[in-house]
């Protein structure tokens, strides 16, 4: 495979720091920028949950990155050559062969998708009264690793989930904390220390190579295992290439090994490191593989596809060799960091250092007359969408559970998500979505905050209804009519 040491970051004769597309648009597909009128009827029809919106009625789709990256002309082409067979197929060979070179792990084990890779990992090494350190939670493995009785603890360092930030490594493990727990419930307790690459939920921050020794250490010092989830690995690797002095002349390929080589085993969700459906897990390890080896065949499908399609693993084995490539995962940070730094420099509140995924905008701060019992990030969402018909994703106390007396537990913070799914939107589409939040924020008093009219009981934020409080929507909408005239 070819790769081209080559990042988005071109100088600009005009000094301006804008990030340039090193890819060419070959299939397009069309979009609709609907009148306001029909965005509040759509909104309201979904209940203000951008979950619940059709596609036909939202213009730019920053839900989420999770399947929606750009395919590459290698990927595409790739799922021609596809290899249907049961067992024995070679497109699983070709996948097998990619994670070796690129990951460095020789065992693999294919899952359906990221979660498929949790449930394994959960049912295999956890029991009850385990405790499992990370640096922060993803939704998913959460809820799997407490179902087979786990407690998570999470262990990031006190200033990770300030807003305004300059720490590069806001998604490293606070190794004090870390011995701390050990100290206290004994390492028969811990299955493992479990590293989130590009952390999520906090804003795609990223961990160090200098965090993940200090973490190798301990957990040796204590015979503990380390598993890594490598979801949004590239990016990490990027953000480890970029801010941190030792890795600044290596290729990603080489941070990458170097990630891999200091955890016993790793997962992650192909739907974000290439696009497709599918995952993996992988160790060089063959105990650990025949621990968890019989509940693929059980959960997933037989060891040579694991529930994805031969068609899917080929366009994986492609984008893995293509997470090598510093243009394709330089990309979606670049464009991230040009909309956050243009909001930051607007006085927006926003989460920064900008990170990997998205632009995470900071809804207390943008909002701070929605008390978060009334959800100011779905609020924000909803009135970015009507504003714009832009969809992002509401990261706060949606997100989060009620307790036993059915309160809301408040989320740590705030978030709206406008993700950069790797190399769908252009810079005017980017310079759109800052336009309108630059509008919202002038007018953000007329924004109001939402409650429950449908509320499930579990993961509530997927198909949830919300209404608004009172006819703020219909207020913004007279302002933005007043402002904008007849344009869309
Ligand atoms: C998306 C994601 C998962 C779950 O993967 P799915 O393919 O959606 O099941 C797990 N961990 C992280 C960090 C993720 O971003």
């Amino acid at each position: 495979m070819e790769n081209h040491e080559q990042s988005c970051k071109v100088k600009f004769y005009s000094g301006e720091d804008i990030p340039l597309e090193l890819h060419k648009v070959r299939v397009v597909q069309k979009l609709y920028l609907n009148p306001i009128e029909q965005r509040l009827k759509a909104i309201r029809k979904a209940g203000f949950n951008t979950f619940l919106l059709s596609t036909t009625d939202v213009f730019l789709d920053m839900l989420t990155d999770s399947g929606t990256n750009a395919m590459s002309d290698n990927q595409v082409s790739s799922m021609l050559r596809a290899d249907d067979a049961y067992a024995g197929s070679q497109s699983f060979v070709r996948m097998e062969n990619a994670i070796r070179e690129v990951f460095g792990k020789k065992y693999i084990l294919p899952v359906h998708q990221g979660r498929a890779a949790e449930n394994i990992i959960s049912q295999a090494f956890i029991k009850k009264g385990d405790v499992i350190p990370m640096n922060y939670h993803f939704t998913t493995t959460k809820a799997h690793m407490e179902l087979n009785g786990g407690t998570i603890f999470e262990i990031y360092k006190d200033d990770a989930l300030n807003i305004k930030s300059s720490n590069p490594f806001k998604g490293n493990i606070d190794i004090d904390k870390l011995k701390a727990l050990i100290q206290k419930y004994g390492a028969a307790k811990i299955p493992f220390i479990r590293l989130e690459a590009s952390t999520n939920l906090i804003g795609g921050q990223p961990f160090s190579i200098q965090n993940m020794r200090e973490v190798r250490k301990v957990a040796d010092e204590h015979g503990i295992l380390v598993l890594m989830d490598a979801s949004l690995i590239g990016e990490n690797a990027y953000f480890i290439n970029q801010r941190e002095d030792e890795f600044k002349k290596k290729t990603i390929k080489e941070i990458l090994h170097t990630m891999f080589d200091l955890v016993d085993f790793a997962y992650f969700s192909s739907r974000k490191v290439s696009s497709t459906r599918g995952g993996a897990i992988c160790t060089n390890r063959e105990d650990l593989f025949l621990k968890m080896r019989d509940l693929v065949t059980l959960y997933e499908g037989f060891l040579t596809y694991g529930g994805m399609s031969v068609r899917e693993i080929e366009a994986m084995a492609v984008g893995l060799y293509e997470t090598t490539d510093e243009t394709v995962i330089s990309q979606s940070p670049s464009f991230i960091a040009y909309l956050v730094n243009e909001l930051d420099k607007r006085g927006i509140p926003v989460v920064t250092p900008a990170g990997a995924l998205g632009c995470h905008v900071d809804c207390m701060g943008f909002l701070p007359h929605v008390p978060q019992t009334e959800y100011p990030a779905g609020a924000l969402a909803a009135a970015l969408y009507l504003i714009s018909g832009a969809r992002g994703m509401e990261r706060g106390t949606i997100s989060s559970v009620r307790d036993e007396h059915g309160n809301d537990i408040l989320a740590d913070v705030e978030l709206l998500r406008l993700a950069f799914p790797r190399r769908v939107f252009t810079l005017s589409q980017t310079q759109f979505v800052l336009d309108r939040l630059t509008w919202l924020y002038k007018n953000r008093h007329l924004v109001g905050g939402l409650k429950f009219v449908d509320e499930p009981a579990v993961l509530r934020f997927f198909v949830g209804r919300l209404d608004s409080v009172n006819d703020w929507p219909e207020k913004l909408m007279a302002q933005f009519k007043a402002d904008f005239g007849d344009s869309l």
